[in-house]
């Protein structure tokens, strides 16, 4: 094992600066702080927020009646909201027509 372990690379953890052998390309963090990054309420919150943006803001997929059936619910044409969704203005498009709640409004939309 001993000869071994000369092979092991260590990197500096970026949130402590502890010398931590490296186990993976992307490891950045010892044990210690990747569990404690792993478990703060930010990283959470960031990521749920994340995947519900993905949810209902991800175009890919979805049927051109369908994409056309929620740019009507929201009171703009199919290109003015696919252009809002691409250019990713869509969130302050819709909070500027008093939509807070824009998976709410889709959850009621029904492509014909
Ligand atoms: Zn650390």
């Amino acid at each position: 094992m001993a000869q071994k372990e000369k092979n092991i690379v260590y990197i500096e953890c970026h949130c402590c600066g502890e010398k931590t052998p490296r186990t993976s390309p992307n490891r950045k963090y010892c044990s210690r702080c990747a569990e404690k990054i792993a478990k703060s309420p930010t990283r959470k919150r960031r990521s749920k927020a994340a995947e519900r943006l993905l949810d209902w803001r991800d175009l890919r997929g979805k049927s051109l009646n369908r994409v056309d059936a929620e740019a009507k619910a929201f009171g703009l044409s199919y290109g003015q909201y696919t252009a809002a969704v691409y250019s990713g203005g869509i969130d302050a498009l819709l909070r500027s027509r008093g939509f807070i709640d824009p998976k709410a409004v889709l959850m009621g939309v029904k492509a014909r």
